[in-house]
């Protein structure tokens, strides 16, 4: 089942992979009374080309459900050293020590931050300075505007 043929929004997590791979830019996310965003499709355009059905990730599970492919990944756990950090993050302040690992030279890091309105957005920046607004949960789903990042981050990222 298909979002955008159904309008069940349980099986739609607003991932926005529809919208980023229309050709004819025919779909849009629109809020709905709870503040969620949904994909609407502008029929009129649509030349039924299928592909925002092939990348739903909640039609095609067996790619992110590992317990369907079988392909369990590994888990680590980690906490950062540095216990200011720690106190300044929501997750044991790994991701300050990932970034602090591997952002060294031409790097750029996503993430998602409030807006000066309290909204959830994602952004990048390129500096370490300047992560800081990523760090802690925000446990709302983020705009992820027309950033080219992973779907799957889109409800709640900022995981930090
Ligand atoms: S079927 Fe193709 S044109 Fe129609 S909404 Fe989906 S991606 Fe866009
Ligand atoms: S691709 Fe994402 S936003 Fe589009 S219908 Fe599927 S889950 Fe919803």
């Amino acid at each position: 089942m298909f979002y955008l043929n159904t309008g069940i929004k349980e099986i739609c997590c607003g991932c926005r992979a529809c919208e980023t791979i229309c050709p004819q830019k025919c779909i849009t996310m629109t809020e709905d009374e709870e503040g969620f965003y949904y994909p609407l499709k502008q029929d009129d355009l649509c030349t039924d080309c299928g592909l925002c059905e092939s990348v739903c990730p909640s039609i095609h599970k067996e790619k992110i459900d590992y317990k369907e492919s079988g392909n369990l990944p590994k888990a680590f756990m980690a906490i950062n050293k540095n216990e200011a950090i720690v106190h300044k993050s929501a997750s044991g302040g790994v991701f300050s020590a990932v970034v602090n690992a591997y952002c060294k030279d031409n790097f750029v890091i996503f993430g998602a931050q409030f807006d000066d309105q309290l909204r959830v957005i994602h952004s990048h920046v390129h500096s370490l300075d300047e992560i800081d607004k990523y760090r802690k949960s925000k446990y709302v789903q983020s705009d992820i505007n027309d950033l080219d990042i992973p779907v799957w981050w889109s409800r709640s990222s900022g995981v930090a």
